[in-house]
Protein backbone atom coordinates (compact mmCIF):
# COMPACT_ATOMS: atom_id res chain seq x y z
CA UNK A 1 0.00 0.00 0.00
CA UNK A 2 1.08 3.69 -0.83
CA UNK A 3 2.11 5.88 1.98
CA UNK A 4 0.53 9.21 2.25
CA UNK A 5 3.47 11.57 3.70
CA UNK A 6 2.62 14.81 4.96
CA UNK A 7 4.66 17.24 6.48
CA UNK A 8 3.05 19.39 9.60
CA UNK A 9 4.70 23.53 9.50
CA UNK A 10 3.43 24.59 12.91
CA UNK A 11 5.99 26.34 15.27
CA UNK A 12 3.73 26.07 18.34
CA UNK A 13 4.93 22.38 19.68
CA UNK A 14 1.84 21.48 21.41
CA UNK A 15 -0.40 21.78 18.00
CA UNK A 16 2.42 20.69 16.15
CA UNK A 17 2.79 17.34 18.34
CA UNK A 18 -0.99 16.92 18.58
CA UNK A 19 -1.75 17.47 14.84
CA UNK A 20 0.99 14.53 14.08
CA UNK A 21 0.02 12.03 16.35
CA UNK A 22 -3.11 12.21 14.61
CA UNK A 23 -2.45 12.13 11.65
CA UNK A 24 -0.36 9.03 12.55
CA UNK A 25 -3.25 7.37 14.04
CA UNK A 26 -4.90 8.35 11.06
CA UNK A 27 -2.46 6.45 8.98
CA UNK A 28 -0.49 9.09 7.45
CA UNK A 29 3.24 9.36 7.07
CA UNK A 30 4.27 12.64 9.16
CA UNK A 31 7.18 14.63 9.06
CA UNK A 32 7.10 18.24 11.93
CA UNK A 33 9.24 21.06 11.11
CA UNK A 34 9.16 24.54 13.23
CA UNK A 35 10.03 26.89 10.46
CA UNK A 36 9.45 27.77 7.48
CA UNK A 37 13.55 27.52 6.29
CA UNK A 38 13.14 23.76 7.84
CA UNK A 39 9.94 23.56 5.48
CA UNK A 40 11.04 24.44 2.64
CA UNK A 41 14.50 22.17 3.30
CA UNK A 42 11.79 19.52 3.93
CA UNK A 43 10.10 20.04 0.85
CA UNK A 44 13.66 20.38 -1.80
CA UNK A 45 14.56 16.89 -0.32
CA UNK A 46 11.01 14.60 0.35
CA UNK A 47 7.98 14.69 -2.03
CA UNK A 48 4.91 15.09 -0.12
CA UNK A 49 1.29 14.55 -0.18
CA UNK A 50 0.10 17.62 2.02
CA UNK A 51 1.76 20.47 3.63
CA UNK A 52 -0.21 21.61 6.86
CA UNK A 53 0.97 25.29 6.89
CA UNK A 54 0.95 27.98 9.81
CA UNK A 55 1.27 31.23 8.66
CA UNK A 56 2.65 32.70 12.16
CA UNK A 57 5.87 31.19 11.83
CA UNK A 58 8.97 32.63 13.39
CA UNK A 59 11.53 33.48 10.69
CA UNK A 60 9.01 34.20 7.46
CA UNK A 61 5.24 34.43 6.71
CA UNK A 62 3.80 31.17 6.15
CA UNK A 63 2.54 33.02 2.93
CA UNK A 64 6.41 33.03 2.12
CA UNK A 65 6.10 29.86 1.86
CA UNK A 66 3.48 29.08 0.37
CA UNK A 67 4.61 31.19 -2.18
CA UNK A 68 8.01 29.07 -2.68
CA UNK A 69 6.11 26.07 -2.68
CA UNK A 70 4.15 26.77 -5.65
CA UNK A 71 7.22 28.43 -7.70
CA UNK A 72 8.82 24.86 -7.42
CA UNK A 73 5.92 23.79 -9.63
CA UNK A 74 5.90 20.91 -6.93
CA UNK A 75 1.75 19.41 -6.48
CA UNK A 76 1.27 18.86 -2.94
CA UNK A 77 -2.47 20.22 -1.62
CA UNK A 78 -1.63 22.84 1.15
CA UNK A 79 -3.86 23.11 4.07
CA UNK A 80 -3.37 26.61 6.49
CA UNK A 81 -3.68 26.81 9.53
CA UNK A 82 -3.90 30.30 11.48
CA UNK A 83 -5.35 32.03 13.71
CA UNK A 84 -6.10 34.62 11.14
CA UNK A 85 -9.36 34.22 10.32
CA UNK A 86 -10.93 37.07 8.53
CA UNK A 87 -12.30 36.84 4.92
CA UNK A 88 -8.87 38.75 3.29
CA UNK A 89 -6.63 36.42 4.79
CA UNK A 90 -8.24 33.56 3.99
CA UNK A 91 -9.01 34.89 0.57
CA UNK A 92 -5.47 36.05 0.41
CA UNK A 93 -4.20 32.27 1.02
CA UNK A 94 -6.48 30.46 -1.12
CA UNK A 95 -5.73 33.14 -4.35
CA UNK A 96 -1.93 32.21 -3.35
CA UNK A 97 -2.52 28.35 -4.35
CA UNK A 98 -3.62 26.89 -0.77
CA UNK A 99 -6.03 24.14 -1.26
CA UNK A 100 -7.94 25.43 1.73
CA UNK A 101 -7.69 26.99 5.35
CA UNK A 102 -8.99 26.63 8.31
CA UNK A 103 -9.05 28.88 11.66
CA UNK A 104 -7.45 27.78 14.95
CA UNK A 105 -8.51 27.03 17.27
CA UNK A 106 -10.19 23.87 15.28
CA UNK A 107 -11.53 20.38 15.96
CA UNK A 108 -9.21 17.53 15.37
CA UNK A 109 -12.26 15.94 13.66
CA UNK A 110 -12.87 18.55 11.35
CA UNK A 111 -9.10 19.32 10.79
CA UNK A 112 -8.87 15.41 10.06
CA UNK A 113 -12.24 15.73 7.53
CA UNK A 114 -10.29 18.65 4.99
CA UNK A 115 -7.27 16.52 5.39
CA UNK A 116 -9.60 13.84 3.50
CA UNK A 117 -11.19 15.58 1.84
CA UNK A 118 -8.06 17.37 -0.04
CA UNK A 119 -6.32 13.89 -0.62
CA UNK A 120 -9.42 11.97 -1.61
CA UNK A 121 -8.16 12.06 -5.75
CA UNK A 122 -6.05 9.73 -5.84
CA UNK A 123 -5.94 8.57 -2.05
CA UNK A 124 -5.33 5.31 -0.79
CA UNK A 125 -6.70 5.67 2.59
CA UNK A 126 -9.09 2.72 3.46
CA UNK A 127 -12.85 4.90 3.39
CA UNK A 128 -15.05 1.46 4.08
CA UNK A 129 -15.07 -0.56 7.21
CA UNK A 130 -16.71 -4.09 7.90
CA UNK A 131 -16.11 -6.09 11.30
CA UNK A 132 -18.33 -8.60 11.26
CA UNK A 133 -21.74 -7.60 9.87
CA UNK A 134 -21.34 -4.28 11.23
CA UNK A 135 -19.76 -1.53 7.93
CA UNK A 136 -19.09 1.97 8.14
CA UNK A 137 -18.74 4.46 4.99
CA UNK A 138 -16.23 7.22 6.52
CA UNK A 139 -17.53 8.94 2.84
CA UNK A 140 -21.14 8.79 3.47
CA UNK A 141 -20.84 9.03 6.81
CA UNK A 142 -22.73 5.91 7.16
CA UNK A 143 -23.14 2.91 9.50
CA UNK A 144 -25.34 -0.42 8.84
CA UNK A 145 -25.24 -3.45 10.77
CA UNK A 146 -27.11 -6.37 9.52
CA UNK A 147 -27.89 -4.39 6.94
CA UNK A 148 -29.79 -1.97 9.30
CA UNK A 149 -28.87 1.71 8.98
CA UNK A 150 -27.90 2.78 12.32
CA UNK A 151 -27.99 6.18 13.25
CA UNK A 152 -25.28 7.57 14.96
CA UNK A 153 -24.40 11.45 16.91
CA UNK A 154 -21.27 13.55 15.16
CA UNK A 155 -19.17 12.04 18.47
CA UNK A 156 -20.24 8.12 18.30
CA UNK A 157 -19.23 8.61 14.43
CA UNK A 158 -15.63 9.69 14.84
CA UNK A 159 -15.45 7.17 18.17
CA UNK A 160 -16.30 4.47 15.70
CA UNK A 161 -14.64 4.92 13.04
CA UNK A 162 -11.38 5.78 14.68
CA UNK A 163 -12.14 1.70 16.55
CA UNK A 164 -12.78 0.58 13.07
CA UNK A 165 -9.60 2.19 11.64
CA UNK A 166 -7.55 0.81 14.15
CA UNK A 167 -9.92 -2.41 14.18
CA UNK A 168 -8.30 -5.16 17.21
CA UNK A 169 -5.87 -2.69 18.96
CA UNK A 170 -6.88 -1.56 22.28
CA UNK A 171 -7.36 2.33 22.14
CA UNK A 172 -6.60 4.27 25.21
CA UNK A 173 -9.55 6.80 26.14
CA UNK A 174 -6.54 9.45 25.82
CA UNK A 175 -6.28 8.84 22.35
CA UNK A 176 -9.73 8.44 21.98
CA UNK A 177 -9.98 11.98 23.35
CA UNK A 178 -7.75 13.27 21.51
CA UNK A 179 -8.15 12.16 18.29
CA UNK A 180 -12.54 12.91 18.48
CA UNK A 181 -12.34 16.25 20.59
CA UNK A 182 -10.32 19.20 19.97
CA UNK A 183 -7.18 19.90 21.85
CA UNK A 184 -8.61 21.61 25.28
CA UNK A 185 -10.46 19.02 26.01
CA UNK A 186 -7.62 17.01 29.03
CA UNK A 187 -8.62 15.08 31.63
CA UNK A 188 -12.23 14.29 30.71
CA UNK A 189 -11.53 10.93 29.63
CA UNK A 190 -14.95 9.71 31.39
CA UNK A 191 -16.87 11.29 28.54
CA UNK A 192 -15.22 8.10 26.43
CA UNK A 193 -17.30 5.48 28.75
CA UNK A 194 -20.32 7.67 28.19
CA UNK A 195 -19.84 7.86 24.45
CA UNK A 196 -18.96 4.05 24.05
CA UNK A 197 -22.63 3.31 26.18
CA UNK A 198 -24.12 5.41 23.98
CA UNK A 199 -22.47 3.12 20.99
CA UNK A 200 -22.83 -0.05 22.57
CA UNK A 201 -26.52 0.81 23.16
CA UNK A 202 -27.05 1.50 19.27
CA UNK A 203 -24.60 -1.47 17.97
CA UNK A 204 -24.42 -4.00 20.13
CA UNK A 205 -26.66 -4.00 22.60
CA UNK A 206 -29.53 -5.89 20.68
CA UNK A 207 -27.18 -8.33 18.44
CA UNK A 208 -26.31 -11.16 20.14
CA UNK A 209 -22.62 -10.76 18.60
CA UNK A 210 -20.57 -7.55 20.56
CA UNK A 211 -18.21 -6.27 18.93
CA UNK A 212 -17.08 -3.46 21.51
CA UNK A 213 -14.46 -4.62 23.78
CA UNK A 214 -13.60 -2.83 26.93
CA UNK A 215 -9.86 -3.78 27.29
CA UNK A 216 -8.93 -3.80 30.93
CA UNK A 217 -6.87 -0.75 31.84
CA UNK A 218 -6.45 0.42 28.87
CA UNK A 219 -9.18 1.41 26.87
CA UNK A 220 -11.35 -0.02 23.85
CA UNK A 221 -11.39 -1.98 20.77
CA UNK A 222 -13.52 -2.92 17.97
CA UNK A 223 -13.01 -6.86 16.62
CA UNK A 224 -15.11 -10.06 16.22
CA UNK A 225 -14.43 -12.40 19.18
CA UNK A 226 -11.93 -13.99 19.28
CA UNK A 227 -14.35 -17.83 18.96
CA UNK A 228 -15.92 -16.18 15.80
CA UNK A 229 -12.42 -15.17 14.73
CA UNK A 230 -11.07 -17.62 11.53
CA1 LIG B 1 2.44 30.01 14.73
Amino acid sequence: MDVTRVLVVEDEKRIADFISRGLESAGYQVATVHDGTSALEKIHEIEFDMIVLDLGLPDMDGLKVLEKIRNRKMSPSVLILSARGNVEDRVKGLEMGADDYLVKPFAFVEFLARVRALLRRGSTMPERFQVGDLALDALRRKVTRAGEPIDLAPKEFSILEYLMRHRGKALSRTMIVEHVWDMDYDGLTNIVDVYIRHLRSKIDDEYPVKLIHTVRGIGYMIDLPAELKS
